[in-house]
């Protein structure tokens, strides 16, 4: 369900607002995506409804699109096409960036709990801890989450980690290497141009695959059921996993017996490093080729906040560093059980339904996770 197509009136006219006048003040600093008339654009309204197989010429169009169709969302493919605005099959596809995407929300995290609320779907009630909403039983709802910096923080290790394999395992340049904050809950990594960029959807997933660390057979690291030969194994010079896996499991405590009973107890240990070695990316990015991505600099509708370069990932923060929307005061009636910070301010918890006047940037925080209403002023 899409809680965006039942938003009021009012709340699309606040929302609509807010963004346009962030894509007015910052319109000359939103990047420009390189081959941008090669790349398939869409955009999602906040009344609903996604438009896609749209074909952007040049800088002036991007502009063009981004006010005057106040946007929620902007998409924008990391394919390169010949006919960009044709239907997928005429197209004429000719190659696509590597792009990967890291969310806080597939780490599963104990902190998910704390920082997760439910906006019901038939009376936009907002409740936590229960079943379905206290006030008319109803159990549709959306799960609106509010990620903390334990959640922004384990993302960028996986970005840490992923960026590893893209420049020692890949060997790809550091500079054509681009992270961003995704506005929400995690992190965007696009590749530039590289020798990977004819690569089939298949072989998107085998290359995800490795840097996920998954599926790994023992006898990829000369761990086989009867024969244990110690020369087999990897050392720690080796390039890429076997040089990690001889790090991690080889060292002084490498199995010397033969039995089945070490090669169980290996497959073990190669299977649970997939979560502490590998990189946890969402493979439905990676491995999609005809998919819109979410675009530099754009609005997240999730959020309010934007998709920005990170120059540096230990220092960023998102709720200073990704939060562009202006600190007019706005009205609005919350009702908002998470106590959160953004823009150097704490607001909340707004535990009944609250008339406030807070700064505009929380304000649409608040809407984008359905936890607050626009009120006339
Ligand atoms: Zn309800
Ligand atoms: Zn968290």
């Amino acid at each position: 369900m899409d809680g965006k197509n039942s938003m009021n009136d009012q709340d699309v006219k606040l929302l609509e607002r807010s963004f346009k006048r962030y894509y007015l003040s910052h319109l000359t600093e939103i990047p420009v995506p390189t081959d941008i008339a090669k790349r398939e654009f869409g955009y999602k309204k906040f009344t609903g409804g996604m438009i896609r197989h749209m074909n952007v010429q040049d800088e002036k169009a991007m502009r063009l699109l981004l006010v005057e169709n106040s946007p929620a969302d902007v998409y924008c493919s990391n394919s390169y096409y010949l006919f960009p605005n044709m239907d997928m099959k005429k197209k004429d596809w000719q190659g696509a960036d590597l792009i990967f995407d890291i969310d806080a929300k597939d780490l599963h995290l104990d902190c998910r709990y704390s920082h997760t609320c439910r906006v019901c779907g038939e009376c936009k009630n907002v409740y936590k801890e229960s079943s379905k909403c206290p006030q008319c039983n109803s159990i549709k709802h959306i799960s609106s989450s509010w990620p903390c910096k334990n959640c922004i923080n384990a993302a960028k290790k996986q970005v840490v980690k992923l960026v590893d394999i893209l420049e020692n395992d890949l060997g790809i340049c550091a500079d054509l290497i681009e992270i961003y904050f995704s506005g929400n809950e995690g992190f965007h990594v696009h590749v530039g141009k590289t020798e990977y960029n004819m690569l089939e959807p298949r072989a998107r997933v085998a290359l995800g695959d490795y840097i996920r660390f998954y599926n790994v057979m023992p006898e990829t690291y000369g761990v086989r059921r009867s024969k244990i030969d110690r020369k087999k194994f990897p050392t720690e010079d080796d390039p890429g996993w076997h040089g990690r896996v001889a790090k991690k499991f080889f060292g002084k405590n490498a199995p010397r017996s033969t039995s089945n009973t070490e090669y169980v107890k290996i497959a073990e240990k190669l299977k649970n490093a997939q979560y502490t070695m590998g990189a946890c990316i969402d493979m439905q990015v990676t491995g999609d080729i005809h998919r819109i991505f979410r675009m530099p600099g754009s609005l997240n509708s999730k959020s309010g906040l934007a998709k920005i370069l990170c120059t540096d990932l230990a220092k960023f923060d998102p709720y200073q560093d990704a939060c562009f929307i202006d600190c007019d005061l706005v009205k609005i009636s919350a009702q908002c059980p998470i106590r959160f910070s953004l823009g150097g301010r704490t607001y909340g918890p707004y535990i009944k339904e609250t008339k406030v006047e807070v700064e505009r940037f929380a304000a649409v925080y608040m809407m984008c996770k359905g936890t607050a209403h626009a009120i006339s002023s």
